[in-house]
């Protein structure tokens, strides 16, 4: 379960303001996270997976408050429990494919770097059509191929919140109707929590829930918090 409460995040340079006064995401639903360009909705997934520290407000996941942890402590709460799929997908360029997907094998210790998660490794590139790209750099791929191999990366060790940025954004309909399901299929045999950036609303059946930003911004914000109170 992902909870947020009283969250009030600004970058230190610039003017951007990102309110939350509540929103609860429940473990192993899917949720799909919408809204227009520039309302913070990749703010909030760095904010969840602990890459942005919290000033004002809390997240707490499960029993964790993440306001509460140090930079070390949020560093090793993300590369054990999050799969993230950025929307520049940051993969390493000198890496081949295959050693791109291995990647948190080696910079953490939620996956152990042996043949099971070898063959993980090579079965979900093989489910991602990109059986033929396996031992090639990074570098020689196209935009949908590498947003492909950042997926993958993210789904391999098993996370317990997938947070994926706009992952279908550079793919085909047909391709980004199997990426999603290959998402989602994963993420349902391992009682993943996802929380999805996409522009895409033909996809949005697909989900348990949407998030919309509109309802964040700033001057239309329901004030969810207080509408639960009895009149
Ligand atoms: P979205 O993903 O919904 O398009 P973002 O979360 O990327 O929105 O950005 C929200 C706002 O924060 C934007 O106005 C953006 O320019 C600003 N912003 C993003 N990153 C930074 C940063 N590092 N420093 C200052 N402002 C930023
Ligand atoms: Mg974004």
């Amino acid at each position: 379960m992902i909870e947020i409460q009283q969250l009030t995040f600004t970058y230190p340079h610039g003017s951007f303001h990102l309110h939350i006064s509540e929103l609860a995401v429940e473990s192993a639903s899917v949720s799909a996270v919408v809204g227009p360009s520039g309302s913070g909705k990749t703010t909030l997934l760095h904010l969840v997976s602990g890459i942005l520290p919290i000033a004002l407000g809390k997240i707490l996941i499960d029993q964790t408050d993440l306001s509460t942890l140090t930079d070390a402590e949020r560093r090793r709460f993300r590369l054990q429990q999050v799969g993230l799929v950025f929307q520049d997908f940051e993969l390493i360029d000198y890496l081949s494919v295959i050693d791109n997907v291995l990647l948190p094998c080696r910079i953490g210790d939620a996956v152990a770097l042996d043949d099971a998660t070898q063959r993980r490794a090579e079965k979900l590139l093989e489910q991602s059509g990109l059986v033929d790209h396996i031992r090639k750099p990074v570098t020689q791929l196209s935009q949908g191929e590498k947003q492909r191999v950042a997926i993958c990366r993210a789904l391999l060790p098993k996370p317990a919140i997938l947070l994926a940025d706009e992952p279908t954004g550079n793919l085909d309909p047909t391709t980004s109707g199997q990426i999603l399901d290959l998402m989602l299929s994963s993420a349902r045999e391992n009682n993943t929590t996802v929380m999805m950036v996409t522009h895409d609303h033909s996809l949005l059946n697909r989900f348990d829930h949407v998030i919309d930003f509109e309802r964040f911004l700033t001057s239309s914000e329901p004030a969810p918090a207080a509408r639960g109170t009895p009149e």
